[in-house]
């Protein structure tokens, strides 16, 4: 009889609540805009040569290495951030070693590290949601073969300094070192450079959070040269698609479209933040394009707070049930013209869900 590996049968179903998502996205973090008009145009462009051959990554490889200001032997593009943790996994880990993430995190981390057959173990951040530095160094053995960090955090929003990233990856010489910058944009801090000190750490960016490319799937995984070597070797050939390669370099070159996105993302997200002060409503300062905020005691009232915001046609992301977040809510912004129905949907909503919460604890 068919089986599969024990590794496959030992993981959690991950379902992201992706069906019927009509209303305003504020749920999985994307661009609430979508991506630059010199990308569609792009698009509209593309041939049937285009796609009848198999493509090829080198030139827009080349193309993303000088953007990055990184050499194109130290850059893998990849079909998403996700594929980028994975090929980590597939060739850093093994069954019985050991893999290290805070929790909470982005849930793809634990899904491929187990995937690979490794022991996980989760160092937790609550209450404050600060990055657990003395704890991670302290839980590092020599099973240790990979640390995977979301920088900032998703879905605290929550960031480590390049000290505590510099610490850790010195601390793991024989572990690879993940820094996640897919929300790199909203906070541009990177650990780009501490890799001249750090020959074991990588860093991931996406184009599926400020680009608003999410469906084309690309990311971007860089390393040190000889380590890439080795990643490389784990890889698809034609691991990300024509369409997203001929998209990609209409997307770093319009500069100005995603920053006028992001300067607009981040006073959307000073807003909510006063906003969340000012009813006295727990939240987590972010970096990122979100924020994680407490809507009530218990899972019911997250639920119940979600799917008002719902009826409301505003979609927005339950986090209950991620470690130490039980009550949690966390919140994409957007535009301004955005941010204004979401505030609004929120003054209507807190005081009807907590009158709800209100009654059910009478
Ligand atoms: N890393 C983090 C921290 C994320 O939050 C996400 C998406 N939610 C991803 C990676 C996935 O990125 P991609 O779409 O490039 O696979």
């Amino acid at each position: 009889m068919l089986r599969a590996r024990e590794a496959i049968r030992a993981l959690p179903s991950y379902h992201p609540p992706l069906a019927g998502r009509a209303g305003l996205r504020l749920d999985f973090n994307e661009s609430t805009v979508g991506c630059s008009p010199r990308v569609l145009e792009r698009l509209r462009h593309l041939s049937t040569e285009d796609l009848a051959r198999y493509p090829e990554r080198h030139d827009v490889e080349e193309k993303l290495a000088e953007f990055l200001g990184v050499g194109a032997d130290e850059l893998l593009l990849t079909n998403g951030v996700d594929e980028a943790i994975h090929l980590l996994c597939q060739t850093f880990l093994g069954a019985d070693d050991e893999a290290l993430i805070v929790a909470p995190t982005y849930s793809m981390y634990r899904i491929y590290m187990m995937a690979a057959g490794a022991q996980v173990r989760e160092i937790p951040s609550r209450p404050h949601f600060r990055f657990p530095i003395n704890e991670l160094c302290n839980s590092i053995t020599d099973r240790t073969k990979l640390i995977a960090i979301a920088n900032p955090n998703n879905p605290t929003g929550t960031l480590a300094t390049p000290e505590q990233l510099l610490r850790l990856a010195s601390s793991a010489c024989s572990a690879a070192v993940l820094v996640d910058e897919a929300y790199f944009e909203f906070c541009g801090q990177t650990a780009l450079s501490l890799r001249k000190e750090c020959p074991n750490l990588f860093v991931t960016r996406t184009f599926s959070k400020a680009y608003g490319l999410a469906g084309l799937r690309a990311g971007v995984l860089i390393g040190a040269r000889d380590e890439m070597v080795s990643v490389r070797l784990a890889c698809s050939p034609y691991n990300v698609n024509a369409v997203a390669l001929a998209c990609l370099p209409m997307a770093i070159e319009d500069r100005e479209y995603i920053e006028r996105y992001v300067g607009e993302v981040l006073q959307s997200r000073d807003r909510l933040e006063v906003f969340l002060r000012e009813q006295g409503i727990q939240f987590w300062p972010s970096q990122a394009n979100f924020v994680l905020f407490r809507a009530g005691a218990t899972k019911a009232d997250a639920a119940a707070f979600t799917e008002c915001m719902r009826k409301r046609g505003i979609l927005v992301r339950d986090r209950s049930s991620d470690s130490g977040c039980e009550g949690c809510v966390r919140i994409t912004l957007g535009t301004s013209e955005q941010t204004d129905r979401l505030l609004d949907g929120l003054q209507q909503t807190l005081p009807v869900v907590s009158a709800e919460q209100g009654a059910a604890r009478r």
